[in-house]
Protein backbone atom coordinates (compact mmCIF):
# COMPACT_ATOMS: atom_id res chain seq x y z
CA UNK A 1 0.00 0.00 0.00
CA UNK A 2 1.02 3.47 -0.84
CA UNK A 3 0.97 5.33 2.36
CA UNK A 4 3.41 8.47 1.61
CA UNK A 5 1.87 11.47 2.05
CA UNK A 6 1.63 15.16 3.12
CA UNK A 7 -1.24 17.46 4.20
CA UNK A 8 -0.98 20.80 4.97
CA UNK A 9 -4.06 23.47 5.72
CA UNK A 10 -3.36 26.32 7.35
CA UNK A 11 -7.00 27.48 7.02
CA UNK A 12 -9.31 26.30 10.16
CA UNK A 13 -12.57 25.62 8.41
CA UNK A 14 -15.76 24.99 10.29
CA UNK A 15 -18.93 23.93 9.22
CA UNK A 16 -22.68 23.65 10.85
CA UNK A 17 -25.84 25.07 10.98
CA UNK A 18 -25.73 28.71 11.41
CA UNK A 19 -21.88 29.05 11.24
CA UNK A 20 -21.73 32.28 10.06
CA UNK A 21 -24.06 33.97 12.63
CA UNK A 22 -22.63 32.13 15.58
CA UNK A 23 -19.08 32.97 14.85
CA UNK A 24 -19.28 36.16 16.53
CA UNK A 25 -15.92 34.55 18.99
CA UNK A 26 -14.00 34.02 15.82
CA UNK A 27 -14.61 37.97 14.02
CA UNK A 28 -13.94 39.48 17.03
CA UNK A 29 -10.77 37.84 18.01
CA UNK A 30 -9.79 39.34 14.36
CA UNK A 31 -10.05 42.53 15.43
CA UNK A 32 -12.69 45.49 15.70
CA UNK A 33 -12.99 46.51 11.98
CA UNK A 34 -13.46 44.53 8.50
CA UNK A 35 -13.30 45.27 5.42
CA UNK A 36 -16.36 42.66 3.69
CA UNK A 37 -15.38 42.26 -0.08
CA UNK A 38 -17.68 40.58 -2.21
CA UNK A 39 -19.24 40.83 -6.11
CA UNK A 40 -22.05 43.30 -7.23
CA UNK A 41 -24.91 41.28 -5.88
CA UNK A 42 -24.63 37.56 -5.31
CA UNK A 43 -23.41 37.76 -1.92
CA UNK A 44 -26.97 39.71 -0.23
CA UNK A 45 -29.41 37.56 -3.06
CA UNK A 46 -27.60 33.95 -1.66
CA UNK A 47 -27.83 35.50 2.35
CA UNK A 48 -24.53 35.40 3.52
CA UNK A 49 -23.91 39.00 3.52
CA UNK A 50 -26.65 39.45 5.89
CA UNK A 51 -25.80 36.50 7.95
CA UNK A 52 -21.89 38.30 8.38
CA UNK A 53 -23.65 41.63 9.00
CA UNK A 54 -25.90 40.26 12.21
CA UNK A 55 -22.69 38.61 13.77
CA UNK A 56 -20.16 41.65 13.21
CA UNK A 57 -23.15 44.09 14.73
CA UNK A 58 -23.16 41.64 17.49
CA UNK A 59 -19.52 41.18 17.92
CA UNK A 60 -19.79 45.22 17.85
CA UNK A 61 -17.15 45.49 15.31
CA UNK A 62 -17.28 48.30 12.08
CA UNK A 63 -17.60 47.00 8.99
CA UNK A 64 -17.81 48.44 5.40
CA UNK A 65 -18.63 46.63 1.73
CA UNK A 66 -16.52 46.13 -0.56
CA UNK A 67 -18.43 44.94 -3.73
CA UNK A 68 -16.53 45.55 -7.02
CA UNK A 69 -14.74 42.67 -7.43
CA UNK A 70 -15.89 41.04 -11.32
CA UNK A 71 -15.83 37.76 -12.38
CA UNK A 72 -12.45 36.96 -13.75
CA UNK A 73 -11.14 39.65 -11.13
CA UNK A 74 -8.64 42.31 -12.01
CA UNK A 75 -5.18 42.66 -10.07
CA UNK A 76 -6.49 46.73 -10.35
CA UNK A 77 -9.62 46.15 -8.36
CA UNK A 78 -8.11 43.99 -5.80
CA UNK A 79 -5.41 46.55 -5.15
CA UNK A 80 -8.49 49.39 -4.93
CA UNK A 81 -9.65 46.75 -2.54
CA UNK A 82 -5.93 46.93 -0.56
CA UNK A 83 -6.42 50.76 -0.39
CA UNK A 84 -10.34 50.44 0.79
CA UNK A 85 -8.94 48.24 3.79
CA UNK A 86 -6.48 50.47 4.63
CA UNK A 87 -8.50 53.64 4.70
CA UNK A 88 -10.70 52.10 6.66
CA UNK A 89 -8.12 50.70 8.93
CA UNK A 90 -9.57 47.39 8.44
CA UNK A 91 -7.98 45.16 11.05
CA UNK A 92 -8.99 41.94 8.97
CA UNK A 93 -11.09 40.63 5.54
CA UNK A 94 -14.02 38.71 4.79
CA UNK A 95 -14.45 37.67 1.11
CA UNK A 96 -18.22 36.14 0.20
CA UNK A 97 -18.81 34.80 -3.15
CA UNK A 98 -18.14 32.44 -5.46
CA UNK A 99 -14.08 31.89 -6.45
CA UNK A 100 -14.04 35.60 -7.96
CA UNK A 101 -14.52 37.41 -4.73
CA UNK A 102 -12.83 34.28 -2.66
CA UNK A 103 -9.21 34.90 -4.95
CA UNK A 104 -10.14 38.81 -4.77
CA UNK A 105 -10.06 38.74 -1.43
CA UNK A 106 -6.55 36.91 -0.60
CA UNK A 107 -5.51 39.48 -3.07
CA UNK A 108 -6.52 42.31 -0.85
CA UNK A 109 -5.34 41.23 2.51
CA UNK A 110 -2.01 41.45 0.66
CA UNK A 111 -2.18 44.78 -0.85
CA UNK A 112 -3.61 46.11 2.28
CA UNK A 113 -0.56 45.37 4.11
CA UNK A 114 2.17 45.72 1.50
CA UNK A 115 1.37 49.60 0.01
CA UNK A 116 4.55 48.99 -2.17
CA UNK A 117 2.63 46.33 -4.31
CA UNK A 118 0.39 47.88 -6.80
CA UNK A 119 -1.39 45.96 -9.55
CA UNK A 120 0.75 43.41 -11.24
CA UNK A 121 3.19 43.70 -8.93
CA UNK A 122 1.59 41.40 -6.89
CA UNK A 123 3.19 38.59 -9.38
CA UNK A 124 6.81 39.96 -8.70
CA UNK A 125 7.04 42.03 -6.07
CA UNK A 126 7.94 40.98 -2.48
CA UNK A 127 5.45 40.42 0.32
CA UNK A 128 6.93 42.66 3.16
CA UNK A 129 4.16 42.42 5.76
CA UNK A 130 1.94 39.73 6.62
CA UNK A 131 -1.52 40.10 5.11
CA UNK A 132 -4.17 41.03 6.84
CA UNK A 133 -6.06 37.99 8.56
CA UNK A 134 -8.88 36.47 6.25
CA UNK A 135 -11.63 34.80 6.56
CA UNK A 136 -13.88 33.17 3.31
CA UNK A 137 -16.93 32.77 2.68
CA UNK A 138 -18.21 30.06 -0.59
CA UNK A 139 -21.08 30.87 -2.62
CA UNK A 140 -20.59 28.47 -5.47
CA UNK A 141 -19.69 25.07 -5.16
CA UNK A 142 -16.92 24.71 -7.43
CA UNK A 143 -13.61 26.56 -7.36
CA UNK A 144 -12.06 24.97 -3.51
CA UNK A 145 -10.55 28.67 -3.02
CA UNK A 146 -11.75 28.58 0.24
CA UNK A 147 -9.18 26.21 1.23
CA UNK A 148 -6.36 26.75 -1.42
CA UNK A 149 -3.55 29.03 -1.23
CA UNK A 150 -4.43 30.21 -4.79
CA UNK A 151 -5.88 33.64 -6.24
CA UNK A 152 -6.23 33.86 -9.90
CA UNK A 153 -6.32 37.19 -11.07
CA UNK A 154 -6.52 38.83 -14.13
CA UNK A 155 -3.43 40.79 -15.57
CA UNK A 156 -3.51 44.23 -16.55
CA UNK A 157 -3.03 42.86 -20.29
CA UNK A 158 -6.56 40.76 -20.01
CA UNK A 159 -4.45 37.36 -19.40
CA UNK A 160 -5.37 35.29 -16.30
CA UNK A 161 -2.51 34.21 -13.56
CA UNK A 162 -2.28 32.65 -10.74
CA UNK A 163 0.02 33.61 -7.38
CA UNK A 164 0.32 31.20 -4.71
CA UNK A 165 1.64 30.37 -1.33
CA UNK A 166 0.94 30.46 2.22
CA UNK A 167 0.40 34.12 2.46
CA UNK A 168 -2.70 33.43 0.63
CA UNK A 169 -4.30 31.02 2.65
CA UNK A 170 -7.74 31.94 4.72
CA UNK A 171 -6.96 31.83 8.39
CA UNK A 172 -10.65 30.62 9.08
CA UNK A 173 -13.16 28.94 6.34
CA UNK A 174 -16.97 29.33 7.27
CA UNK A 175 -18.61 26.52 5.26
CA UNK A 176 -22.17 26.89 5.06
CA UNK A 177 -23.48 24.82 1.64
CA UNK A 178 -27.05 26.79 1.85
CA UNK A 179 -25.28 30.10 0.24
CA UNK A 180 -25.11 28.29 -2.67
CA UNK A 181 -28.90 27.51 -3.39
CA UNK A 182 -29.53 30.21 -4.94
CA UNK A 183 -27.04 29.19 -7.77
CA UNK A 184 -28.83 29.28 -10.92
CA UNK A 185 -28.83 25.43 -13.09
CA UNK A 186 -26.40 26.49 -15.54
CA UNK A 187 -23.49 27.95 -12.62
CA UNK A 188 -24.63 24.97 -10.98
CA UNK A 189 -23.55 22.64 -13.92
CA UNK A 190 -20.46 24.82 -14.80
CA UNK A 191 -19.10 25.30 -11.02
CA UNK A 192 -19.72 21.35 -10.27
CA UNK A 193 -17.40 21.02 -13.60
CA UNK A 194 -14.66 22.65 -12.23
CA UNK A 195 -14.30 20.71 -9.43
CA UNK A 196 -14.97 17.62 -11.46
CA UNK A 197 -11.76 19.14 -13.35
CA UNK A 198 -9.94 19.56 -10.40
CA UNK A 199 -10.56 16.41 -8.73
CA UNK A 200 -9.43 14.56 -12.11
CA UNK A 201 -6.30 16.55 -13.11
CA UNK A 202 -5.37 16.30 -10.09
CA UNK A 203 -5.39 12.94 -9.80
CA UNK A 204 -3.66 12.51 -12.83
CA UNK A 205 -0.83 15.53 -12.38
CA UNK A 206 2.80 14.47 -11.66
CA UNK A 207 2.56 16.13 -7.88
CA UNK A 208 -0.27 13.66 -6.75
CA UNK A 209 0.11 11.77 -3.49
CA UNK A 210 -2.02 8.84 -1.91
CA UNK A 211 -3.97 11.05 0.01
CA UNK A 212 -4.93 13.82 -2.38
CA UNK A 213 -5.67 10.72 -5.04
CA UNK A 214 -8.34 9.77 -2.28
CA UNK A 215 -9.53 12.76 -2.09
CA UNK A 216 -10.23 13.27 -5.89
CA UNK A 217 -11.97 9.87 -5.67
CA UNK A 218 -14.61 10.87 -2.62
CA UNK A 219 -15.11 14.01 -4.80
CA UNK A 220 -15.85 12.30 -8.00
CA UNK A 221 -18.33 9.74 -5.98
CA UNK A 222 -20.48 12.78 -4.90
CA UNK A 223 -20.43 15.18 -8.02
CA UNK A 224 -20.53 12.76 -10.86
CA UNK A 225 -24.60 10.92 -9.85
CA UNK A 226 -25.44 14.95 -8.90
CA UNK A 227 -23.93 16.24 -12.31
CA UNK A 228 -25.69 13.39 -14.21
CA UNK A 229 -28.84 13.99 -13.41
CA UNK A 230 -28.71 17.20 -15.23
CA UNK A 231 -29.51 15.76 -18.48
CA UNK A 232 -32.61 15.70 -17.78
CA UNK A 233 -32.76 19.92 -18.83
CA UNK A 234 -36.13 20.37 -15.52
CA UNK A 235 -33.49 18.52 -13.43
CA UNK A 236 -32.99 20.99 -10.00
CA UNK A 237 -31.00 19.88 -7.18
CA UNK A 238 -32.34 19.50 -3.94
CA UNK A 239 -30.93 20.62 -0.81
CA UNK A 240 -29.57 17.80 0.15
CA UNK A 241 -27.64 17.45 -3.41
CA UNK A 242 -26.59 21.11 -2.95
CA UNK A 243 -24.76 20.52 0.49
CA UNK A 244 -23.01 17.30 -1.52
CA UNK A 245 -22.25 18.88 -4.29
CA UNK A 246 -20.56 22.32 -1.97
CA UNK A 247 -18.64 19.60 0.68
CA UNK A 248 -17.35 17.73 -3.12
CA UNK A 249 -15.77 21.28 -3.93
CA UNK A 250 -14.05 21.24 -0.90
CA UNK A 251 -12.51 17.78 -1.39
CA UNK A 252 -11.26 18.51 -4.67
CA UNK A 253 -9.82 21.55 -3.58
CA UNK A 254 -8.06 19.80 -1.07
CA UNK A 255 -6.53 16.96 -4.12
CA UNK A 256 -6.25 20.26 -5.96
CA UNK A 257 -3.85 21.81 -3.24
CA UNK A 258 -1.39 18.77 -3.70
CA UNK A 259 -1.71 17.74 -7.58
CA UNK A 260 -2.22 21.59 -9.11
CA UNK A 261 -3.66 21.78 -12.34
CA UNK A 262 -2.84 20.18 -15.70
CA UNK A 263 -3.13 21.07 -19.73
CA UNK A 264 -7.37 21.32 -19.03
CA UNK A 265 -6.93 24.37 -16.63
CA UNK A 266 -4.14 26.04 -18.68
CA UNK A 267 -6.47 26.37 -22.10
CA UNK A 268 -9.37 26.67 -20.89
CA UNK A 269 -8.27 30.06 -19.41
CA UNK A 270 -8.01 31.16 -22.98
CA UNK A 271 -11.46 30.60 -23.90
CA UNK A 272 -12.64 32.57 -20.57
CA UNK A 273 -10.44 35.27 -21.76
CA UNK A 274 -11.52 35.63 -24.84
CA UNK A 275 -14.91 33.91 -25.27
CA UNK A 276 -16.31 34.55 -22.06
CA UNK A 277 -16.72 30.88 -21.12
CA UNK A 278 -17.54 30.26 -17.70
CA UNK A 279 -14.31 29.20 -16.43
CA UNK A 280 -15.58 25.48 -15.04
CA UNK A 281 -16.98 24.86 -18.58
CA UNK A 282 -14.17 26.22 -20.20
CA UNK A 283 -11.60 23.59 -18.70
CA UNK A 284 -14.29 21.12 -18.89
CA UNK A 285 -14.56 20.77 -22.56
CA UNK A 286 -10.65 19.46 -22.68
CA UNK A 287 -11.13 16.43 -19.61
CA UNK A 288 -12.50 14.04 -22.31
CA UNK A 289 -9.50 14.86 -24.14
CA UNK A 290 -7.11 14.58 -21.02
CA UNK A 291 -9.01 11.61 -19.94
CA UNK A 292 -7.92 10.05 -23.28
CA UNK A 293 -4.39 10.96 -22.54
CA UNK A 294 -4.50 10.22 -18.75
CA UNK A 295 -6.09 6.50 -19.96
CA UNK A 296 -2.67 5.87 -22.30
CA UNK A 297 -0.25 7.02 -19.56
CA UNK A 298 -1.87 5.18 -16.00
CA UNK A 299 -4.52 2.75 -17.11
CA UNK A 300 -5.15 1.75 -13.24
CA UNK A 301 -5.42 5.39 -12.19
CA UNK A 302 -8.05 5.52 -15.59
CA UNK A 303 -9.82 2.56 -14.68
CA UNK A 304 -10.28 4.08 -10.49
CA UNK A 305 -11.60 6.89 -11.72
CA UNK A 306 -14.17 5.54 -13.62
CA UNK A 307 -14.95 3.09 -10.59
CA UNK A 308 -15.45 6.21 -8.32
CA UNK A 309 -17.46 7.97 -11.08
CA UNK A 310 -20.01 5.38 -10.72
CA UNK A 311 -20.91 4.87 -13.98
CA UNK A 312 -19.08 2.89 -17.17
CA UNK A 313 -16.34 4.68 -19.21
CA UNK A 314 -18.87 4.80 -22.12
CA UNK A 315 -21.40 6.81 -20.36
CA UNK A 316 -18.64 8.81 -18.54
CA UNK A 317 -17.98 10.31 -21.88
CA UNK A 318 -21.28 10.34 -22.95
CA UNK A 319 -22.32 12.60 -20.02
CA UNK A 320 -19.29 15.12 -20.32
CA UNK A 321 -20.57 15.39 -24.52
CA UNK A 322 -23.79 16.61 -23.33
CA UNK A 323 -22.49 18.54 -20.67
CA UNK A 324 -19.93 20.64 -21.99
CA UNK A 325 -21.37 22.18 -25.10
CA UNK A 326 -20.42 25.70 -26.17
CA UNK A 327 -21.01 27.59 -29.70
CA UNK A 328 -17.87 29.51 -30.18
CA UNK A 329 -15.44 29.43 -33.07
CA UNK A 330 -12.23 30.32 -33.19
CA UNK A 331 -10.06 31.62 -36.18
CA UNK A 332 -7.50 29.72 -37.08
CA UNK A 333 -5.01 32.52 -36.41
CA UNK A 334 -6.24 32.65 -32.83
CA UNK A 335 -5.30 29.24 -32.80
CA UNK A 336 -2.19 29.99 -33.91
CA UNK A 337 -1.46 32.45 -31.27
CA UNK A 338 -2.04 29.79 -28.94
CA UNK A 339 0.04 27.19 -30.09
CA UNK A 340 2.75 30.02 -29.58
CA UNK A 341 1.72 31.17 -26.31
CA UNK A 342 1.01 27.69 -24.99
CA UNK A 343 4.65 26.45 -25.49
CA UNK A 344 5.86 27.74 -21.89
CA UNK A 345 2.36 26.74 -20.01
CA UNK A 346 3.20 24.81 -17.56
CA UNK A 347 0.44 23.25 -16.90
CA UNK A 348 1.47 20.78 -19.68
CA UNK A 349 4.33 19.45 -17.99
CA UNK A 350 2.16 18.69 -14.92
CA UNK A 351 0.44 16.41 -17.71
CA UNK A 352 0.46 12.78 -17.51
CA UNK A 353 1.79 12.21 -20.82
CA UNK A 354 3.52 14.45 -23.33
CA UNK A 355 0.65 16.33 -24.53
CA UNK A 356 2.11 19.60 -25.75
CA UNK A 357 1.21 23.05 -27.30
CA UNK A 358 0.98 21.23 -30.84
CA UNK A 359 -1.60 18.50 -29.43
CA UNK A 360 -3.22 21.72 -27.55
CA UNK A 361 -3.91 23.59 -30.72
CA UNK A 362 -5.29 20.71 -32.79
CA UNK A 363 -7.25 20.11 -29.99
CA UNK A 364 -8.45 23.51 -29.61
CA UNK A 365 -9.22 23.46 -34.07
CA UNK A 366 -11.39 19.71 -33.69
CA UNK A 367 -13.13 21.19 -31.08
CA UNK A 368 -13.89 24.99 -32.01
CA UNK A 369 -12.11 25.64 -35.34
CA UNK A 370 -14.02 27.96 -38.17
P1 LIG B 1 -17.63 33.57 -9.79
O1 LIG B 1 -16.86 34.18 -10.92
O2 LIG B 1 -17.19 33.86 -8.43
O3 LIG B 1 -19.18 33.97 -9.92
C1 LIG B 1 -19.89 33.73 -11.14
C2 LIG B 1 -21.27 34.35 -11.08
O4 LIG B 1 -22.08 33.67 -10.14
C3 LIG B 1 -21.28 35.82 -10.65
O5 LIG B 1 -22.20 36.50 -11.45
C4 LIG B 1 -21.77 35.77 -9.20
O6 LIG B 1 -22.44 36.95 -8.82
C5 LIG B 1 -22.72 34.59 -9.27
N1 LIG B 1 -22.93 33.91 -7.97
C6 LIG B 1 -22.00 33.49 -7.08
N2 LIG B 1 -22.60 32.86 -6.05
C7 LIG B 1 -23.94 32.89 -6.28
C8 LIG B 1 -25.07 32.41 -5.57
N3 LIG B 1 -24.97 31.72 -4.42
N4 LIG B 1 -26.30 32.65 -6.10
C9 LIG B 1 -26.44 33.31 -7.29
N5 LIG B 1 -25.40 33.78 -8.01
C10 LIG B 1 -24.15 33.56 -7.51
O7 LIG B 1 -17.73 31.99 -10.08
P2 LIG B 1 -16.79 30.76 -9.67
O8 LIG B 1 -16.94 29.78 -10.76
O9 LIG B 1 -17.07 30.33 -8.29
O10 LIG B 1 -15.31 31.35 -9.70
C11 LIG B 1 -14.56 31.42 -10.88
C12 LIG B 1 -13.22 32.07 -10.58
O11 LIG B 1 -12.48 31.28 -9.64
C13 LIG B 1 -12.35 32.20 -11.82
O12 LIG B 1 -11.68 33.43 -11.81
C14 LIG B 1 -11.37 31.06 -11.66
O13 LIG B 1 -10.15 31.28 -12.36
C15 LIG B 1 -11.18 31.03 -10.16
N6 LIG B 1 -10.68 29.75 -9.61
C16 LIG B 1 -9.89 29.79 -8.52
C17 LIG B 1 -9.38 28.63 -7.96
C18 LIG B 1 -8.49 28.67 -6.76
O14 LIG B 1 -7.93 27.66 -6.34
N7 LIG B 1 -8.30 29.81 -6.16
C19 LIG B 1 -9.71 27.38 -8.52
C20 LIG B 1 -10.56 27.37 -9.64
C21 LIG B 1 -11.05 28.55 -10.16
P3 LIG B 1 -21.71 38.24 -8.13
O15 LIG B 1 -20.76 38.78 -9.16
O16 LIG B 1 -22.81 39.13 -7.78
O17 LIG B 1 -20.94 37.70 -6.93
FE1 LIG C 1 -10.75 25.75 -11.61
Amino acid sequence: MDTQFSFCMPAEILSGKEIVKNSEIIFSSLGKRCLIVTGKSSAEKCGALADVTYALKKAEIEYSVFNKITENPLTRTCCEGGKAAREFGADFVIGIGGGSPLDAAKAVCVYAANEHIVNDGIYTEKIQNPPLPLILIGTTAGTGSEVSGVSVLTRENGRKQSVSGKSYYAKYVLADPKYTYSLPAASTVSTALDAFAHAVESYFSKKYDCLSRRFSCLALSEIIPILSKFRNPDFTPDENERDRLYFASLYAGFALNKGGTCFPHGMGYALTEDYGVPHGLACAVFIPAFLKEAKKGDPDGFAEIVKSCGISENELFKLLGSLCKTDITIPIEKIEEYRIRWTTLKNFKNSPTDFNADDGASLVYNLFGE
